[in-house]
């Protein structure tokens, strides 16, 4: 692996031959979601925008410069802003599943929306706290600790409130249910979808002469995972499948590139917010019982995020009944 290029915005890592990682400091920075750049030998593919109009034309000139390739298709791996606001920048054909489609068509417009009137409301309020000398909460909860990060954040959220206007949003071209392949002369990827986990769908990619994961938002390192969805032990039984697969490299939604061990952290994890989930569904206090837990000691501590980020997990799976589902 080596890295090869610098921007304000993002780092790109040659993770294997014609494999680039495209790595965002999350919200730190004007891309707001890590990207991948696959040279499949007579086009490239792009996963995921980084978020932005803008940031996603500089990805796109990367992609050609670090490919040579004219020809660029782009995967969205699931529906979230932070993932399809470049869309626009795309010239050619756009992947997803049917359900992304789906839910961007009727959800994306109402959230661009409520960004317009909250976004503006959220920078103030941080501004203020700035001033007090306190290091607020990212716009997702993660807690900042030096003001410096919490400063650059309340940039970051600035630079996406100042092109809301100019985002045009795109929807995909072509559809798929739960799996695709896309060949290109010297290499082929393979698309495999999740239901109502992350989001209503979520793609990951593999790209098997490499053995590289590309996880979209299911896989996450460096923070811990954003708990959506109802039940911890779907996401753990996937992260059971995903080690069964030859994996040297992942290339994480957000964070930085991970070793397959991120894979048996990741399933711990989901086991132990379910573990906790259950007790917390018995508990006579909810709250009270939810204010005496500590983010689990065996995940490693550059998994960004605090107790309260562990009991909001846990929070939602008590909350959304997973004692129903077993
Ligand atoms: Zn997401």
């Amino acid at each position: 692996m080596k890295q090869i290029n610098k921007t304000d915005d993002f780092t790109i890592i040659e993770v294997a031959s014609g494999v680039y990682a495209v790595i965002t400091e999350f919200m730190l920075a004007h891309g707001y979601c890590n990207s991948a750049i696959i040279d499949l030998g007579d086009k490239c593919l792009v996963f995921d925008t980084l978020g932005h109009p803008k940031t996603a034309k500089q990805l796109i000139q990367e992609a050609h410069e670090l490919t040579g390739q004219k020809i660029v298709y782009l995967i969205n791996s699931h529906w979230h802003w932070d993932h399809v606001w470049g869309n626009q920048s795309f010239e050619h054909a756009i992947f997803s599943t049917i359900k992304t489609r789906e839910v961007m068509q009727d959800n994306q417009q109402e959230q661009l929306d409520s960004f317009k009137t909250s976004l503006p409301h959220y920078l103030e309020h941080g501004r203020e706290q700035l001033e007090e000398g306190i290091n607020g909460d990212s716009l997702f909860g993660f807690p900042y600790d030096t003001t410096e990060h919490f400063k650059r954040h309340l940039q970051s959220i600035q630079y996406l409130n100042d092109g809301l206007d100019d985002i045009d949003l795109r929807l995909p071209d072509f559809t798929f249910e739960t799996r695709m392949q896309i060949w290109g002369s010297t290499r082929h990827v393979e698309l495999r979808a999740f239901h109502g986990l992350h989001s209503a769908s979520d793609l990951i990619m593999y790209i098997p002469d490499v053995k590289v994961l590309v996880g979209g938002d299911l896989v996450v390192s460096d923070i811990l995972p954003f708990a959506y969805g109802e039940q911890p032990l779907k996401y753990a039984a996937i992260f059971k499948q995903l080690q069964a697969m030859e994996i040297e490299h992942i290339i994480p939604g957000h964070g930085t590139v991970a070793d397959p061990e991120v894979l048996s952290i990741l399933q711990n994890y989901w086991e132990l917010c379910h573990a906790a989930a259950k007790q917390a569904a018995q508990a006579d206090d909810l709250e009270s019982y939810l204010s005496t837990l500590k983010r689990p000691q065996n995940i490693p501590a550059r998994f960004q995020g605090t107790d309260k980020t562990f009991q909001a997990a846990v929070r939602r799976f008590a909350t959304y009944g997973i004692l129903s589902n077993e």
